[in-house]
């Protein structure tokens, strides 16, 4: 297992958001986590990459406990990258230094010895002729591709993604879905919080259904989209699909 997590529990005051989460990710799988807004998908994700304390359980990574107290959160977060719905790139550089910022910073990586690997990221998305656009030159669909190549630049062991699709215009969700199924070919593991049950369907290894905090139903797609045992997982799928 490259991420195992074990009755993960977590409140906002008196508000239960996760509420006894057992997760067992394998390296190269693709997690898809569904669910009605405030179930709990983006706290799950930010727990998982310590940007949020966990309240009771264990999270463990490569068969480190990263849950324990007093851990620096750090090198942690680098060995998982994450992207969110609003790309949160830096408007004042292009898109080839908002890629070399953090692989700069961490491993005091010079401009000149970035500049092959991170030319071959930009390369291998598709992105090539893009490198030195500011993000306002870039389309949406070219930011959140270009945010996705800021968190492979650290040359992360799991990638996580929240809703990355859900604030572009519809024609631009297809060239980033693009860019996660060639992740998943590659062999990346990766976790999505994602609304898009087409893209779930066809490529997870593992659909979770989050009701209230809780993983009320798992399994593979088909078992989740064609023959789904809960009610409200049902419930929810008839709204959604
Ligand atoms: P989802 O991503 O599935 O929509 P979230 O994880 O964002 O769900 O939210 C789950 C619940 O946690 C919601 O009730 C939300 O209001 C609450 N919540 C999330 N983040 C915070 C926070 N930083 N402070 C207080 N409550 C929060
Ligand atoms: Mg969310």
């Amino acid at each position: 297992m490259v991420l195992r997590l074990e009755n993960i529990q977590k409140s906002f005051g008196s508000n239960v958001v996760l509420d006894g989460i057992d997760l067992e990710i394998g390296k190269g799988q693709m997690v898809c986590l569904i669910g009605a807004s405030g179930s709990g998908k983006s706290t799950l994700l930010r727990c998982m990459n310590l940007l949020e304390p966990i309240d009771d359980g264990a999270i463990w990574l490569d068969g480190q406990d990263i849950s324990e107290p007093g851990l620096d959160p750090q090198p942690v977060r680098r060995r998982i990258g994450m992207v969110f719905q609003s790309f949160n790139l830096f408007p004042h550089m292009t898109a080839a230094e908002n890629v070399m910022l953090a692989p700069r910073r961490a491993k005091g990586l010079s401009r000149d010895a970035l500049k092959a690997p991170v030319s071959a990221l930009f390369e291998r998305f598709g992105l090539a002729d893009r490198m030195d656009h500011y993000p306002d030159q870039l389309s949406g669909g070219q930011q959140q591709r270009v945010a996705i190549v800021r968190a492979l630049a650290m040359e992360p062991e799991v990638m996580l993604f929240d809703e990355i699709t859900s604030a572009l215009d519809p024609e631009l969700v297809g060239e980033v879905l693009d860019v996660l199924r060639a992740l998943r070919m590659q062999g990346m593991t990766m976790v999505l919080a994602t609304h898009e049950m087409g893209f779930a369907r066809e490529l997870a290894d593992l659909v979770c259904f989050l009701d209230n905090g809780r993983i009320l139903e798992a399994g593979t797609p088909s078992q989740i989209f064609e023959t789904p045992e809960q009610d409200r997982t049902k419930s929810f799928l008839s709204r959604v699909l």
